[in-house]
């Protein structure tokens, strides 16, 4: 295993711009005791008042909060000025064994240990970390699922996933003629003329076949297309033969040089006979010829015409050609720009309808998000719904009133903001006001919007320094990564940053600015935590750069000759917690263990094969012990989001552990067997970025929708307060939300329904703000123009997560079975739309607009998180995939499930050094693997790159400067960029690439074609390809023909 990407400086994580920080400083809106938290009253429930508090308790936060428990609700005493007091400082006796000798020879000179004091103090509130957490927090309902009849409505044959019979651990693919390998035959009889999935049914026909070229259906496009395409492979592929062995190789398709234009993938226009508008018609929706071949029984689809998204997606930016006074798709994205105006019509729609909101995500500099202050005004909302004024409101009474958009109230003007109307009925300042003209923008938010003064941006560090820890080499990199980032840390000079070090005890540091050195208290009774020095354990960092220098330097020692194996976990983050309580901000955890020790310690339940396709299989992905949803929900209560870094070579419960960062705003990065040398640049620069991105603090977010329609359940990383108030106590350009939609009772009677998302934060630099995001959608009582309308990109990230939360109640089999169900009802509801009118019999077909839709389903189904059963994925990497697809934004979602795949060798080795032509994505699939090829794999996590059997050696000496064949192994060969042009071409063209998502770092693995670690590095996620036991493409594309079919 080999770290590559060296070409990045360590410490330049990219930073990005900041969405937030570009606009006019504003004078200190900013007054302590202001009153209640004043923001988000809900919109169902009118209020009169502007600033309504009602249901705030005196410490501000929403009484109504489901995850209060009683317990900590009483320790939260109200200290007068609006600030929660801290949690328990506690003192019941002695402390037993404070000290530790382990520790006392280590690094003694220049790390002072104390023994940790309990100091006595006035009061001693109760403990906030005791009593059941009430109601559920966060609703995993999958939508109208419960609502669907089951699978056995349709016909459904060879399910795609079989891979429980796989015996092995490894994800290689069993090997061709194992019957493991076989195909799995229908589950009932075939329908004439469909024999199923016969090896050579797989088969597309080969353009040489001569029954291929028999009379077509009527419908078909002329077979010149076809011929026309057709370009012989240079080589024919070796791998295939290598991968299937017994089945007959496949034509040769226009491998290493098809797939890769839009103009060979074009697939048919559907021309209606003999109707007159054709124009419109042939833009209404594309299809794909599934005829058997006269005289064969094997339905053909061929292959080349098959949709693939071989373009980025373009954000659907088009809706702003309709709507321009829309908000940036970037921000927000509906499943469909076209709301049903009934329910009959959402009930045949059989998608999920909702949106994905991206808040904060990163645009271009020139389309920065403006900000506004009203000043002492405040911020103008209307009376009754409690939206945000946005360019949709209309003004009447010669400018004295203004209209809601929402809620169609009508609002006085104040007097401040009054402007005349030109002859129109526009202001005349409309174009001057960027709330009256743009989509999005971020109010400066008054005093009304505070429950506390802007609490500093701080940083909390939870660093497990057990045996694990050391000996991976991990204690190094945070040190130095840590220390590299506190000149960039956000909200310079207020930022706070604070050290709990742990195994089988606690080791507090102690970093006040007036000291010369760090002084380390070890507490060892976990049953009673308590915190020796509760000041001092959370610092400015400007005042104690100085310790904390002295500290970061001395932390890789300091415990280098650890033998300690355990890890008291849970105590140490009900320390975290006690630490953070006052001011809140982000934790960040290391943790290279099993928790063994004290409370919320986990046991090895592992990954049990027999386990798998019971109806226990999904207890495997849920968290084990409510310990830590419960922690989870008192850190969202103090404004804590938790990021956890999971290093653990071996079983280590991510599914409970996850759960921190899933209740919290957080994030779960994983590296699997964790080395310092392999993981080290790709730990190094997702850390920094952690540290230096932007963030938005003790933040809430709500949508609000017009009459008729709401927002029904969300699907992220948040705690949901209230019925539609997600906190998040910090967020990021890097985290987006997906929701639901659902229609009451009657009908939509309006023509446009809008949209407000509204994030009320606090900015690294103290002041609150309110980023309002606004879109209108015209309401439409046609089926037809809802999947016109459709966006891929939006309904595949809502699919996904409803997949992953499915998964947490289901098998994975189920959950797939429901993927494909959804997929196939609406194609079976779009084909019934036109097929009577326009005898479209052997045809499967979509709308334009959804033609990539079975393809990212059947990824989907692939992916790490829901392929296959027990042997495809280990539990550990299943979940935190799936926490990282709780997350990810609509463009990353989908390179992972689609990712690129690029020949390079002929770029490399061309004259020019120029590389400004954008790469070719090639068809994911292993017949486009030249043996004379050099490719580069890239899904937005790592990079592949595959070196065929015959590649050039001089290509191969030229990147690697050594000669390869003395590695049997390519795992520990490195990548370097050497002082050649290839070389430098490779490394430009790497960089490239990681630019365009800079929230992760892609590292660089090795492969040779044919050696073992092929299979699961890369052709097991050639998704078109048909592997340990999933469908191939056109497989798919054949059983979601024969369902949608079947009535
Ligand atoms: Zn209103």
């Amino acid at each position: 295993m080999q770290p590559v990407g060296n070409e990045k400086p360590p410490n330049s994580p990219g930073r990005p711009a900041s969405p937030f920080s570009a606009g006019p400083h504003t004078s200190s809106p900013f007054i302590s005791s202001g009153p209640g938290f004043g923001f988000e009253a809900s919109g169902t429930s009118p209020v009169t008042t502007p600033f309504p508090s009602a249901n705030l308790g005196a410490s501000g936060y929403l009484q109504s909060a489901p995850f209060l428990s009683a317990g900590s609700m009483t320790s939260m005493q109200n200290s007068g000025n609006g600030m929660p007091a801290p949690p328990s400082v506690k003192f019941s006796g002695p402390p037993t064994s404070p000290y530790l000798s382990s520790y006392s020879t280590q690094d003694a000179t220049n790390y002072h240990q104390f023994q940790a004091p309990r100091f006595p103090t006035p009061a001693q509130p109760a403990t906030p970390l005791q009593g059941p957490i009430v109601g559920s927090p966060v609703t995993n309902t999958i939508g109208s699922s419960s609502s669907q009849p089951q699978l056995s409505s349709v016909q459904l044959s060879s399910p795609p996933q079989t891979a429980m019979q796989s015996p092995s651990r490894s994800n290689i693919p069993p090997l061709p003629g194992s019957s493991l390998f076989t195909p799995k035959p229908p589950a009932q009889p075939s329908l004439p003329g469909y024999p199923s999935v016969l090896p050579r049914g797989n088969m597309p026909p080969s353009p040489a076949d001569p029954l291929y070229l028999g009379p077509r259906p009527v419908s078909q496009p002329p077979l010149q297309t076809f011929s026309a395409a057709y370009i012989p492979p240079l080589h024919a592929s070796p791998y295939y033969a290598h991968q299937v062995g017994a089945i007959p190789p496949p034509p040769p398709i226009a491998t290493h040089l098809g797939f890769s234009s839009r103009e060979q993938i074009q697939f048919t226009n559907v021309r209606p006979p003999g109707g007159a508008p054709i124009q419109d018609l042939t833009e209404e929706f594309q299809s794909l010829s599934v005829g058997s071949a006269p005289g064969s029984h094997d339905p053909g689809v061929d292959i080349k015409s098959l949709p693939r998204p071989l373009i980025d997606d373009d954000e659907q930016t088009k809706i702003l050609e309709s709507y321009p006074l829309n908000c940036h798709p970037r921000f927000l994205r509906l499943t469909t720009h076209a709301i049903p105006s009934s329910q009959s019509l959402l009930a045949r729609w059989h998608l999920p309808l909702g949106a994905v909101v991206h808040p904060l995500a990163e645009g271009p500099d020139e389309e920065a998000v403006p900000i506004v202050n009203f000043g002492p005004a405040g911020v103008i909302r209307c009376r009754k719904c409690r939206i945000y004024i946005n360019p949709y409101v209309t003004f009447t009474d010669a400018g004295r009133k203004w209209r809601c958009n929402l809620c169609s109230l009508l609002n006085d003007v104040p007097g401040g903001y009054y402007c005349a109307l030109d002859a129109t009925g526009r202001r005349c300042d409309a174009d001057q006001r960027p709330e009256l003209s743009k989509g999005s923008v971020e109010f400066v938010a008054p005093t009304e919007y505070m429950v506390r003064p802007p609490m500093p941006p701080s940083y909390f560090f939870l660093i497990d320094v057990s045996v694990a820890a050391v000996q991976c080499g991990l204690l190094e990199i945070v040190s130095k990564t840590i220390k590299s980032c506190l000149d960039e840390f956000p909200g310079f000079p207020r930022s706070q940053i604070g050290f709990l070090t742990f195994d089988s005890t606690l080791h507090f540091h102690n970093l006040q600015s007036s000291l010369t050195q760090p002084q380390m208290m070890v507490v060892a009774d976990l049953d009673d935590i308590f915190l020796p020095l509760p000041d001092d354990l959370l610092v400015n960092l400007s005042d104690s750069r100085h310790v904390v220098d002295v500290f970061l330097d001395s932390l890789p020692n300091m415990f280098q000759d650890n033998v300690n194996v355990e890890s008291a976990f849970g105590p140490a983050l009900k320390a975290a917690l006690m630490v953070m309580s006052q001011i809140g901000g982000k934790l960040l955890i290391f943790q290279s263990t099993l928790p063994s020790l004290g409370v919320g310690h986990l046991r090895l339940r592992g990954d049990d094969p027999r386990t798998y396709g019971t109806d226990k299989e999904h207890i495997l992905r849920t968290p084990e012990d409510p310990f830590y949803k419960q922690m989870a929900a008192e850190f969202t209560k103090y404004h804590i989001s938790v990021d956890l870094y999971a290093f653990s070579e071996k079983y280590f419960d991510i599914a409970s552990l996850g759960s921190l960062a899933k209740y919290t705003g957080g994030q779960v990065y994983h590296y699997p067997s964790f080395q310092a040398v392999t993981h080290k640049e790709k730990f190094r620069y997702e850390l920094a970025r952690d540290l230096t991105r932007e963030t938005a603090w003790e933040a809430v977010l709500r949508v609000r929708c017009g009459k008729g329609v709401r927002f029904t359940t969300y699907h992220g990383h948040f705690m949901l307060r209230s019925t539609d108030l997600l906190a998040l106590p910090a967020v990021d350009c890097d985290k987006a939300f997906a929701m639901q939609l659902s229609l009451e009772d009657t009908l939509l009677t309006t023509k446009t329904v809008y949209f407000q998302v509204a994030l009320l934060y606090t900015s690294s630099s103290g002041e609150r703000r309110i980023r309002v995001h606004t879109a209108a959608a015209p309401v439409i009582a046609d089926l037809g123009e809802m999947y016109r309308q459709a966006d891929t990109g939006s309904i595949v990230l809502l699919m996904s997560r409803l997949a992953i939360e499915n998964a947490l109640s289901h098998k994975l089999e189920e959950t797939r079975q429901l993927m494909q169900l959804k997929l196939v009802k609406s194609l079976k509801e779009y084909r019934n739309l036109y097929i009577v009118q326009h005898r479209l019999g052997g045809r499967l077909i979509f709308p334009e607009s959804l033609k990539f839709l079975p393809l990212y389903i059947l990824s989907l189904c692939k992916s790490v998180a829901l392929r296959g059963g027990y042997a495809d994925a280990s539990l550990d990497e299943r979940c935190a995939a799936g926490y990282t697809m709780m997350i990810s934004p609509i463009r990353r979602m989908l390179k992972l499930l689609y990712p690129g795949l690029y020949r390079i060798d002929e770029i490399l080795t061309a004259d020019t050094e120029n590389l400004d032509e954008p790469l070719k994505k090639l068809a994911l699939t292993a017949q486009c693997l030249d043996v004379g090829g050099l490719y580069l794999y890239d899904d937005g996590f790592c990079f592949i790159i595959w070196l065929g059997r015959t590649v050039s050696s001089v290509l191969v000496n030229s990147i690697f400067e050594v000669d390869l064949s003395s590695f049997p192994d390519l795992s520990r060969v490195q990548l370097h960029e050497s002082d050649n042009k290839v070389s430098r071409k490779l490394m430009r063209i790497l960089k490239d690439l990681r630019a365009k998502d800079p929230s992760i770092f892609q590292l660089c693995w090795i492969v040779r074609q044919g050696e073992p670690r092929e299979g699961y590095l890369l052709l097991s996620n050639l998704i078109e390809d048909q592997t340990s036991g999933t469908s191939s493409y056109v497989d798919w594309i054949l059983q979601i023909y024969r369902q949608s079919q079947s009535s």
